[in-house]
């Protein structure tokens, strides 16, 4: 017996069709990607510690922003309400306030966002004194005609702005941190700057194995991206960037293509690890445009990941198997409410939150192993 077919499951099942055919060359052509705006469960994915620091409240990042979507707010509101607990929360040493500082002992911060609907973007890089680089990048998406305010250019927007700068967005913690990572560099100033570099960098690993540094802190990050049921998208990212970076390094995070792409029709991909990495090859952008031709999340993330790995040649950046030496991962969205966290090695995990609550997953990796290998 067939069962009639509800106009909006009709819609669900034809979409999820569209998909699978869509892997093919021909079916690309005959059944361009007309996504489905209507009917999406609404979803919101991050990064692991959005599913982890609640700053004494009692919401993670991606509870507060899907409770927010549920309820009517925009998008892009959400999914920044969501950032700003964990920017706002000491405890988390990679993002905002109380970020592991740079080589100088600043914390110097990076953050992009995206509104899908509206299709306007705003990013801040190397933002000194405000603890929410988030907001600030939703002001320059809001209130100016560009997309990247940098430095001290930044910083006297957002005092324009009203918002509160500070001496010193260190807390005890990062502060001890640094200044054990300074001791321990510190006979390197006379090297060249070559050796110098991969100093700064060995040691750095170091604490990490350590254990003085968490792994997923060392390069450390939100991303994170939200749907509603009107099938709006919008996302954001947002970091104090790589532990001990040379003062000035702009990351991945704030640059569109790169730490953040949102394609409203198509989807969201945004990323956390090695920036550099994902700087050569504009992977949230490549995921986006892979997801535009039909590929599913997680086969558009894999194609990043096989991307930079095929992109990664130089012996300091391989191990013994030749393979890339430091983590990555992506965290993506598309415009049915499907998602992906993939990464390139086992270990890292990723947060949604939907009508079933808050949930850490387990990141799909492309490579098996460990980067130190
Ligand atoms: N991707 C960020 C950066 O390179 C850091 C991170 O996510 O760990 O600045």
């Amino acid at each position: 017996m067939t069962k009639p077919i509800k106009r909006r499951d009709f819609m669900r099942n034809s979409a999820v069709a569209g998909l699978t055919l869509a892997g093919t060359k021909s079916s690309v052509l005959q059944f361009p990607n007309i996504m489905v705006q209507s009917g999406v469960k609404p979803i919101v994915i991050s990064s692991a510690n959005g599913n982890k620091f609640k700053n004494g409240g009692d919401m993670t990042a991606v509870q507060k922003a899907f409770t927010m979507i549920t309820q009517g707010a925009d998008v892009l509101d959400a999914v920044i309400a969501g950032v700003n607990i964990v920017e706002l929360d000491p405890l988390d040493d990679s993002v905002g306030y109380g970020g592991l500082p740079n080589a100088d002992g600043v914390v110097q911060l990076d953050s992009s966002c995206m509104h899908g609907p509206k299709k306007r973007a705003g990013a801040v890089a190397a933002l000194e004194g405000v603890r929410t680089p988030s907001l600030v990048a939703r002001a320059v998406l809001e209130s100016t005609d560009h997309h990247l305010l940098v430095g001290k250019g930044a910083q006297s927007f957002a005092r324009n702005m009203g918002f509160n700068i500070e001496d010193d967005l260190n807390t005890d913690h990062s502060r001890q941190l640094w200044l054990e990572w300074k001791r321990r560099t510190d006979p390197a100033h006379y090297l060249d700057p070559k050796a110098r570099a991969e100093v700064w960098r060995r040691e750095g690993l170091k604490m990490v194995e350590e254990g003085l540094v968490d792994r997923e802190h060392y390069y450390g990050t939100i991303n994170c991206d939200g749907i509603n049921s009107k099938g709006e998208i919008c996302g954001v990212t947002t970091t104090s960037g790589l532990a001990w970076k040379i003062p000035g390094r702009v990351g991945d995070s704030p640059i569109l293509g790169a730490g953040l792409y949102v394609d409203g029709a198509v989807g969201a991909a945004g990323s956390t690890g090695r920036g550099e990495a994902n700087l050569y090859n504009l992977c949230s952008f490549l995921i986006v445009e892979e997801m535009r031709r039909g590929a599913h999340p997680k086969d558009a993330g894999m194609e990043a990941l096989k991307r930079i790995k095929a992109n990664t040649i130089e012996k300091r950046l391989l191990n013994s198997k030749g393979n890339p030496n430091f983590g990555i991962n992506f965290y993506i969205l598309n415009a049915r409410g499907q998602y992906a966290g993939v990464t390139m090695y086992p270990g890292a995990s990723f947060a949604i939150c939907n009508e079933s609550g808050p949930q850490t997953l387990a990141c799909e990796a492309l490579l098996s192993g460990k980067p130190n290998d």
